[in-house]
């Protein structure tokens, strides 16, 4: 693409009319200081309105009660709709049901209902708890069962790495949705054409649900790669070469990311998108600029 047409699509993007929705994924802190990040990023990104805020679950349900404090605080403390995640990993149907049961009596009225990874971590097989819910679907129908949630569940625009065929994969979140979730968020992905061919696939297999792309703004390129790798997620040698001896200066990595990931958000609301869902690492700037370039700006600046 050449850079007019780049620049185009960004201007496109600022000032078409009927603007994106937006939703932010946040992690629950460990520490007083990332506490005080969260709710400073929190702060600032509350007044572009989001259509939904969403809180973490760490892996094996390490952040149980962490999550659930962040979710509680977000009902209390602001006017924002938080969406709970949780898995299945390590426990059973009565635990993950209690949890469910705690966060419908706290007000919640989301949940971003997942599997999880494996215990031995991305890779390893997938071994249900005896007395857990198996997957992802089951999960959807439990949570339906507690309250009558809106319920998000995790899509893959690279196909899950477990997934042995695309069609399996599919036929996956066909399940998820007719167990009664609302909407697909997708894991993140770095090619504007990995999403649109998703949706040509979805598409084809009949889905009509709404799926939200998720937009990773990067901030730590050697980070990143580990993720990525771990989540069947490809990343363009392009990307990688552009953060190439940026390690040590985080300032520019920042100006670097906002260019890639606003083009990126720009190519897919050329395409039609007008849903994004953020996966802000509970960092406002970088999230906050990407939105402004796509047009999301405060509801009062708006007026
Ligand atoms: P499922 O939909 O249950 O299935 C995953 C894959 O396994 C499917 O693609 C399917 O092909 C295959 N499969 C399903 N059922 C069967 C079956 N019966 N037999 C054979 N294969 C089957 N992880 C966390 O721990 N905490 C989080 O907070 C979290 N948030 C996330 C948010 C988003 C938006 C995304 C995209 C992912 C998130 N994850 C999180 C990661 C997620 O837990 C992993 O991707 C996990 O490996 C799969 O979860 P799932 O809900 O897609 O699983």
């Amino acid at each position: 693409m050449s850079a007019s047409v780049a620049q185009n699509l960004i201007a496109e993007a600022a000032t078409r009319v009927g603007r994106p929705r937006v939703s932010f994924e946040f992690f629950p802190p460990k520490t007083e200081a990332l506490e005080t990040q969260l709710w400073e990023s929190i702060a600032r990104l509350a007044p572009l309105d989001p259509s939904f805020v969403s809180v973490t679950y760490g892996a094996g349900g390490s952040t149980r009660d962490r999550t659930h404090r962040t979710v509680s605080r977000i009902v209390s403390e602001t006017a924002l709709k938080p969406a709970a995640h949780l898995t299945c990993v390590a426990a059973s149907r009565e635990e993950v049901d209690g949890v469910l049961r705690d966060y419908w009596n706290a007000g919640v009225r989301h949940i971003v209902a997942l599997r999880g990874d494996p215990p031995g971590g991305v890779g390893a097989a997938y071994e249900p708890h005896p007395q857990g819910y198996a997957g992802a679907a089951e999960l959807v129908q439990g949570a339906r069962a507690i309250g009558d949630f809106e319920i998000s569940v995790a899509v893959h625009p690279e196909k899950h790495p477990a997934s042995p065929t695309w069609a399996h994969d599919i036929e996956n979140f066909k399940r998820k949705l007719g167990a009664g979730a609302t909407r697909g968020v997708s894991q993140f992905f770095f090619d504007a054409e990995v999403f649109l061919r998703f949706r040509d696939r979805l598409a084809g297999a009949g889905v009509t649900a709404p799926v939200l792309p998720g937009i990773m703004p990067i901030s730590n390129a050697k980070g990143l790669a580990k993720m990525a790798a771990g989540c069947g997620a490809s990343l363009p040698k392009w990307l990688t070469n552009l953060f190439d001896g940026l390690d040590d200066d985080p300032e520019t990595r920042k100006l670097v990311s906002a260019a890639t990931t606003a083009q990126l958000c720009a190519q897919l609301a050329a395409e039609g998108v007008e849903d994004f869902h953020f996966y802000t690492l509970n960092r406002a700037e970088l999230t906050l600029a990407i939105c402004r370039i796509l047009g999301v700006r405060a509801a009062e600046a708006q007026a």
